[in-house]
């Protein structure tokens, strides 16, 4: 039976990093031993000075509707933030706090977008990026890179995908499936097309920021005539191992976060109280506080690469950030493994989770058909089981 469902609805794509993580609980549920490397989710928990913050919130009885874009301190903690790390002077009317940096990005997309409109979409994309564009009936425009370019597009290829309907192009530094990040010098090339067009806008997706191996990514709104057009979006989830207390927000030109709050006041309020006052603290703690998970990361990435070279048909690149892996594993198309025909790389996702019981997400949902994405966000005892599943598995 087909259900009345709107049409905006039922051409939206489903999410496919949460679709596997679902998969992966479920057949979990069932009994069957699946390590789930599907979801960009750190395996720590909050830090205790984070936790202790939101349960002095409770006990100071914050429990009322809050602002609709954020406590005032927690703007300014954020404004100070922006200041500290990424040289960017924001003041707190340029703040919206919002339920998750997914809420900042879909609030950006709903009040500059018309249907119609194009986006760019650099890819590897995230997931989500594309779904936000149909649901604005915005229509997205993908810059195809490859592994051998270390997944960064080129100045000359951002010129060609820009046409008169472009209103906006996002980037996301360091990437997430890829983990690449853009070099202050590569930034600037891009910038210097954009500098031509002056009607397109630019989301920056800095969720991933602390995540890095050395190497600190650069702001793009710190680009001196890219500021004024240029929405920073970041949140606490990754770095600060929060996902669940959903946290996200965005500096942006006033008119832009006044539209936002605009949006976010019929939608869904404030975010919640006890998350924001924590968040203040979160915001404000040196970086320092949460480089041991980055370590960790660090640890694991290098561990992942080591054991994964080693498989046959695996191509990988070094990503400097964030904390996936997304080799290209299109040599396996075409041929019959383990039984199994793998004509793409859904098929060789499939597979893996089928003949390995390891989830990962497949490429095509990241507009790199050519990939997978495996996140390391898992214990070494897990990354390396999963590993010589895989390697038994396409042996
Ligand atoms: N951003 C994370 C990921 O890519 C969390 C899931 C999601 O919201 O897509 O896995």
């Amino acid at each position: 039976m087909t259900h009345p469902l709107s049409d905006r609805i039922s051409s939206l794509p489903v999410s496919q990093t949460l679709a596997m993580a679902a998969k992966a609980r479920e057949l979990k549920g069932q009994g069957i031993d699946i390590i789930s490397l599907s979801l960009g989710e750190p395996d720590f928990n909050t830090p205790d000075f984070i936790k202790d913050a939101a349960i002095e919130a409770i006990k100071q009885d914050y429990n009322s509707y809050t602002p609709v874009d954020g406590y005032v301190e927690l703007k300014e903690a954020i404004c100070t933030k922006f200041k500290r790390d990424n040289d960017l002077v924001y003041q707190p009317n340029q703040i919206v706090v919002s339920t998750g940096a997914k809420q900042s990005i879909a609030n950006v997309a709903q009040v500059l977008l018309n249907p119609g409109d194009e986006v760019l979409l650099p890819a590897p994309y995230w997931v989500s990026y594309s779904a936000i564009a149909i649901l604005c009936e915005a229509k997205f425009v993908e810059i195809p890179s490859s592994i051998d370019d270390d997944f960064k597009i080129t100045p000359a290829q951002l010129e060609a995908a820009i046409t008169p309907k472009t209103k906006m192009v996002f980037f996301n530094s360091p990437n997430n499936p890829s983990g690449s990040i853009y070099s202050e010098k590569e930034y600037r090339a891009l910038a210097a097309v954009l500098e031509k067009h002056p009607q397109i806008y630019i989301l920056s997706d800095e969720i991933y920021e602390h995540i890095n191996y050395g190497v600190k990514p650069f702001s793009f709104a710190a680009i001196e005539n890219m500021f004024d057009r240029t929405i920073t979006v970041n949140g606490l989830a990754k770095a600060f191992a929060m996902t669940g207390w959903r946290i996200g927000y965005l500096g942006a030109p006033e008119w832009i976060a006044k539209a936002c709050t605009k949006m976010q006041g019929q939608i869904t309020s404030g975010t919640n109280c006890i998350a924001q006052r924590a968040a203040i603290t979160a915001v404000l703690a040196p970086v320092e506080k949460v480089q041991y998970m980055v370590d960790e990361f660090e640890t694991r990435r290098d561990l992942v690469l080591e054991l994964l070279g080693e498989i046959e048909g695996f191509k990988l690149n070094i990503p400097e950030g964030a904390f996936y892996v997304f080799p290209d594993i299109s040599a396996f198309f075409g041929k019959t493994v383990n039984g199994i025909k793998i004509e793409n790389a859904n098929d060789f996702s499939l597979f893996l989770l089928e003949k390995a019981n390891v989830a990962t997400v497949t490429g095509d949902a990241f507009g790199a058909p050519n990939c997978i994405r495996m996140s390391y966000a898992a214990s070494v005892v897990q990354l390396k089981e999963a590993i010589q599943r895989i390697k038994d598995a396409v042996s």
